[in-house]
């Protein structure tokens, strides 16, 4: 059976590329391109699906403008343009914060405020970024404008949480940039504490406007349980989170390990990592800004020791520099995460030419539609 009819978006929308294949479908062309990549390798087990596999975006943003008419439109840019095509349903997203977006959409015509025009630099109301806890239940509304000005800004503000009252922080984010960054350096708490906080696996974060935050919470959990179950860590062991964002693999592991490392480049992660370590009371965890390939540099020329190495590198995957003092440090397991299989099967060749031997390889669709894919994989020396 086809799937396409189901949104009327996808030719244009281009975030859910394989949309018009069944979910079936679409688990079985991951599959094949993860054994066509890594299959060398290993065996690849069988890619972990969802029951459900709509409605798991736990992050929305929506860009506002006008249309020809000169109707105010909400929705997303065009694949590779900066036409927005209007949405206000999406079978990936959140529905309460596809909601939400459509009120604000109709509050901003009522209040006569206007959407922020890229061309002219000029109006106010430039994006929406809606994050939802869905264990929690919290839920952050980020209004990006392009001028700090306000108007009728409280009035405004408690006409939202009339309508949604299920509403626990609003935030104003100013980006007056001519960039496709979507939001900008200023943020103003305007409603609530400007963070709000999610349950995983047992323990809980914080989450603020910026930080990365695993979108997709129901995989999350299938993910994060492999990679424990494949670091398969004893109480004495060191292990390191390496590209550890806030700190989420790390916390998990802390209660198995020793003691845990964390390793991220970005410091605003960084300090969310000290912050969610405090908010569990975990006391068996550091965190460290820096490289990952220079941390490890480091530790490999001070002979430190290390049992498991955890990575989750970004897209680009990892570095020589990073592998290299791996195998320097040679841990008895490093347990691989990676969002890019190609760069996967290039960091898993330099690792399995060099004392290392991939031993469990398992997808996860975390990003269900959409071409991308997810694997775990852990290697033993
Ligand atoms: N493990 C985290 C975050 C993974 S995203 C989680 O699951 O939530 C990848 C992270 O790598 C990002 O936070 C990014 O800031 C960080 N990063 C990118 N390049 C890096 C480098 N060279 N050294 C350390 N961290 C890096």
């Amino acid at each position: 059976m086809n799937n396409e009819q189901k949104c009327p978006h996808y030719k244009k929308c281009g975030g859910c590329q394989i949309q018009n294949l069944t979910y079936e479908k679409q688990l079985e062309f991951k599959m094949k391109k993860v054994v066509k990549l890594i299959g060398k390798f290993h065996y690849v087990d069988k890619i972990i699906g969802m029951d459900n596999p709509y409605h798991y975006r736990n992050k929305v943003q929506a860009a506002f403008g006008r249309d020809k008419k000169g109707q105010i439109i909400s929705g997303v840019y065009q694949s590779s343009t900066h036409r927005i095509v209007p949405v206000d349903n999406c079978l990936i997203e959140d529905e309460k914060a596809d909601e939400i977006i459509v009120t604000i959409r109709k509050l901003i015509k009522s209040f006569k405020l206007k959407p922020f025009d890229d061309n002219k630099m000029v109006g106010f109301l430039r994006h929406v970024l809606v994050k939802r806890g869905f264990s929690s239940g919290e839920i952050m509304v980020v209004l990006v404008t392009g001028t700090e000005e306000f108007k009728s800004k409280r009035s405004f503000i408690n006409a939202l949480l009339e309508r949604h009252p299920e509403i626990t922080t609003i935030v104003q984010n100013i980006n007056n940039r001519r960039t496709s960054l979507v939001l900008g350096e200023k943020s103003v708490v305007l409603y609530g504490d400007g963070v709000i906080k999610e349950q995983l696996c047992g323990y809980t974060f914080t989450i603020s406007p910026k930080a990365f935050y695993q979108i997709n919470p129901v995989q999350t959990e299938a993910l994060y349980g492999k990679a424990m179950e494949f670091a398969d860590i004893k109480k004495t062991d060191i292990v390191i989170d390496a590209y550890c964002g806030t700190g989420t693999i790390g916390i998990i592991a802390s209660k198995y390990a020793g003691h845990v490392y964390g390793v991220e480049l970005n410091r605003d992660a960084v300090n969310d990592a000290r912050k969610n370590a405090k908010l569990n009371n975990i006391e068996n965890i550091d965190f460290v800004c820096a490289d990952a390939g220079r941390y490890m540099v480091n530790l490999a020329e001070e002979k430190l020791k290390a049992d498991v190495v955890i990575m989750d590198p970004p897209r680009a995957g990892s570095d020589v520099k990073f592998l290299k003092s791996v195998v320097k440090l040679s841990p008895k397991k490093v347990v691989y995460i990676s969002c890019n299989p190609e760069t996967l099967a290039r960091d898993l060749m330099f690792l399995s030419k060099n004392k290392y031997k991939v031993r469990k390889i398992q997808p996860v669709d975390m990003f269900p539609h959409t071409e991308h894919i997810e694997c775990v994989v852990l290697l033993t020396r």
